[in-house]
């Protein structure tokens, strides 16, 4: 999963992008929840908020490194609940 960190200007050019529902406004600025954020894969080959965001503030969850496999898993789980 991505995160967002404290540099995040609260432009919300991000949230519409994420084919996962996954950002959303936090207590100061915008968070990605990690179990929606499958970085894009199953949707798009390059994660779409980092495409988007214009401080490049969004980098890797260093507590949330997953495999491609892994992250595909998720978009399937995703798909099944949804
Ligand atoms: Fe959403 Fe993709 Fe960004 Fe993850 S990488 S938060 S799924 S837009
Ligand atoms: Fe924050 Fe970047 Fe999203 Fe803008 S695009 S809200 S700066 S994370």
């Amino acid at each position: 999963a991505l995160l967002i960190t404290d540099e995040c200007i609260n432009c919300d050019v991000c949230e519409p992008e994420c084919p996962n529902q996954a950002i959303s406004m936090g207590a100061e600025f915008y968070e990605i929840a990690p179990d929606k954020c499958t970085e894009c894969v199953g949707h798009f080959d390059e994660p779409q908020c980092v495409q988007v965001c214009p401080v490049s503030c969004i980098p890797v969850d260093p507590n949330r490194v997953e495999t491609k496999l892994t992250l595909w898993q998720k978009y399937q789980g995703l798909q099944r609940a949804a």
